[in-house]
């Protein structure tokens, strides 16, 4: 017989268009031999739409919304009635990577692809999860933190106060977002100003990081209790820093697959990585991101419960160059998803 797949994409979240482009990348790899493949369309402003079965893989992603069935309340009874077998959340920042959607899920007792939902929210928060980090021993840059409430009321004794305890050059981020939107680096107190009203557009909390000079190396995980390493990689970019331009509209930012580190440091690397996975107890998969120092250090940036997942993502690729292909992965996180609902039973 074969699975019944619901596919969440888009998504009420500034990273809605990245999820489109996976979108289309997944509904073309799945084999429609083994799944049943219904598209389950989230609007920018979080209205839920049931597309058709997939009788071929959508050539252009806006087929998949074409003919939709009912709204958010449709979808819901389905899921409710036990319509999917199991659900793929391809879903990218707030509302969707943050353990929202995973929350129903659990709560509709369907199984799901992907981190379940301490290891979403706690992984979508930048502050919370590098507080977790920090308590499972995992060296990381300086930061801090803000809310937009404390900003307005404090401007400028705030900035004095990350010029004294960050200093420059500095990065500004959402706590809760990712694909480096709405992110800044700041070398002096005018562009920390024009930094911090950006990233409040995005969020009610807001992270200030130390700025480092460092090779940015990643390394994907799949797996529940028993999480496994791809091959490490790296990113170059060719600007100043890995922005949201670079991660999907310019080519040129090169990946380096495997990273040029020593075995020392590729054992070091893994051992870090597992230990962030099992800090915020994921399951499923996760992207890994480190700062390698010039000094040699490995500092964590962060994990990403769901990482951009096109075949020409770092995540896939990384995978890839283990002998996993793109399709093959794809259906080792719906196994993962299967195997995670079926333990908690
Ligand atoms: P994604 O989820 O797509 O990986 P994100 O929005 O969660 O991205 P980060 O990975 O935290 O954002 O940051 C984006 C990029 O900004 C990094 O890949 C790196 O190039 C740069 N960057 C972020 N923080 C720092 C830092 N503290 N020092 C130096 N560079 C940084
Ligand atoms: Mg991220
Ligand atoms: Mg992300
Ligand atoms: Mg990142």
């Amino acid at each position: 017989m074969k699975m019944k797949l619901g596919l969440l994409y888009g998504g009420k979240s500034a990273e809605h268009n990245v999820s489109l482009q996976t979108a289309k990348a997944v509904t073309a790899a799945l084999d429609l031999n083994k799944f049943d493949v219904y598209p389950v369309y989230i609007s920018i402003d979080g209205t839920w739409t049931e597309g058709e079965k997939l009788d071929a893989p959508a050539e252009h992603i806006d087929e998949l919304t074409i003919k939709g069935n009912g709204g958010t309340e449709h979808v819901l009874s389905m899921l409710s009635k036990g319509k999917y077998d199991v659900v793929f959340p391809l879903l990218h920042g707030p509302n969707g990577e943050d353990g929202t959607v995973q929350g129903l899920l659990e709560v509709l007792n369907v199984p799901y692809v992907g981190n379940g939902v301490l290891a979403s929210s706690a992984g979508m928060d930048k502050v919370i999860m590098k507080n977790v980090f920090a308590q499972a021993g995992l060296k990381q840059v300086g930061y801090t933190h803000m809310t937009r409430t404390e900003w307005e009321t404090n401007k400028i004794p705030s900035c004095e106060m990350i010029e004294r305890e960050i200093g420059w050059p500095c990065f500004v981020k959402p706590a809760n977002l990712g694909s480096s939107v709405g992110i800044s680096k700041c070398q002096n107190k005018d562009e920390l100003i024009d930094a911090m009203e950006e990233a409040f557009q995005f969020d009610r909390k807001v992270i200030i990081e130390e700025g480092v000079n460092a090779r940015e190396i990643e390394v994907g995980i799949l797996g529940n209790d028993h999480p496994a390493c791809s091959v490490i990689g790296e990113i170059v970019p060719k600007k100043d820093f890995y922005d949201y331009k670079a991660k999907y509209e310019d080519a040129d930012t090169a990946l380096i697959i495997p990273a040029e580190i020593t075995a020392d440091q590729k054992k070091e690397m893994e051992s870090l990585a597992i230990r962030a996975f099992r800090s915020l107890d994921c399951s499923g998969l996760v992207r890994a991101d480190f700062f390698l120092t010039e000094s040699g250090e490995f500092l964590i940036n962060e994990v990403n419960t769901m990482p951009g997942f096109t075949p020409f993502s770092m995540f896939p690729l990384l995978w890839k160059e283990a002998g996993v292909e793109y399709p093959q992965l794809i259906e080792k996180m719906i196994d993962l998803a299967i195997e995670r609902h079926t333990e908690k039973q």
